[in-house]
């Protein structure tokens, strides 16, 4: 799974939710005045307005209320997760909240089935979130950290280079780009954000219908800045790290060129080589040659020559 998938910020209202998941107990509150049963966590009673909320565990037991099967990730980092079943769950006191189903087919979800709580875990770090399954899976199966296998860079070693050493400068210029790097998903939601924010909003991006009918690509496709720009995303381990600089500043690009389209959808991923090292008036100049791929093409989709500044 992605790291960087957003989590649920705890408040001091909503904490004994939180802290009751990571202990596999669904706690909910109810009223000591109307006995009403509250979700979300809140600090009065929405049926009497009375603040006697008491934390109180549950079964879990529930319906499906409503539910939609989601096929594009609403984020890159929800990739993995594609078809997500969104539900909406109401809990035998009559309470709904808003979850996820897992473990199920989706010719076996109906309104109105009866669902179990999966206590999942999202993070390795005890966080979990509630997930919701059929009665006849295995809740405890479900609720383990599902790992989605990513061919990450090899460990390399970092050798430590000091910006003096002249010789070990040198010594990094190859033509052998470094192993891949961890892989993004350009989805359409990430290019219509991007058309939105630099007001490129041409057809061939935003427009899926027509870019069907009218594009060279068969689709929408990204923009070229875009893939340039996600470089930031995708962690590259070159195998060497400079000392001894004050300061490093991107002084740009010796050259950048789109050479191939990203269809939306598409999974890359991006690799880099030292392609020069020179002294100039104001520091060291080091380019680094970033090429971005569509997952599993030869020909590269950004090619882009970076000059790093050292002083
Ligand atoms: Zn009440």
């Amino acid at each position: 799974m992605s790291n960087n998938k957003p989590m649920p910020v705890a408040t001091e209202i909503s904490a004994p939710f939180w802290e009751g998941l990571k202990a596999e107990r669904l706690l909910i509150q109810q009223c000591e005045h109307c006995s009403h049963w509250v979700f979300y966590p809140r600090r009065h009673c929405p049926a009497c307005f009375t603040h006697a909320l008491t934390w109180r565990e549950v079964s879990g037991g529930a319906t499906l209320y409503s539910f939609t099967v989601t096929r594009i990730a609403t984020l890159p980092d929800f990739a993995d997760e594609m078809p997500q079943m969104l539900a909406v769950v109401e809990l035998d006191q009559g309470v709904r909240i808003n979850t996820n189903l897992v473990g199920l087919d989706e010719s076996e979800v109906k309104i109105g089935m009866r669902l179990q709580p999966v206590f999942a875990e999202v993070d390795g770090k005890g966080n979990r979130l509630l997930r919701f399954t059929g009665l006849d899976k295995d809740a405890d199966a479900l609720k383990t950290l599902r790992v989605v296998e990513q061919p990450v860079a090899a460990a390399v070693a970092v050798r430590q280079i000091a910006l003096d050493d002249e010789a070990g400068l040198q010594a990094l210029v190859s033509d052998q780009f470094s192993p891949w790097s961890n892989q993004v998903v350009v989805d359409q939601a990430l290019i219509d954000t991007f058309a939105q924010l630099s007001g490129d909003d041409y057809w061939i991006h935003t427009d899926p219908e027509r870019a069907r009918k009218q594009s060279p690509f068969g689709g929408t496709i990204a923009h070229g800045a875009l893939v340039q720009i996600l470089q930031s995303r995708m962690k590259l381990n070159l195998g060497y790290e400079i000392t001894g600089f004050s300061n490093m500043i991107n002084y740009g690009s010796d050259r950048l060129r789109f050479p191939a389209p990203v269809p939306a959808g598409s999974t890359i991923h991006a690799r880099a080589r030292v392609k020069k090292v020179e002294r100039v008036k104001s520091g060291t100049q080091l380019t680094l040659e970033l090429n971005t791929h569509v997952l599993g093409s030869e020909r590269p989709s950004v090619i882009n020559e970076l000059v790093i500044l050292y002083m």
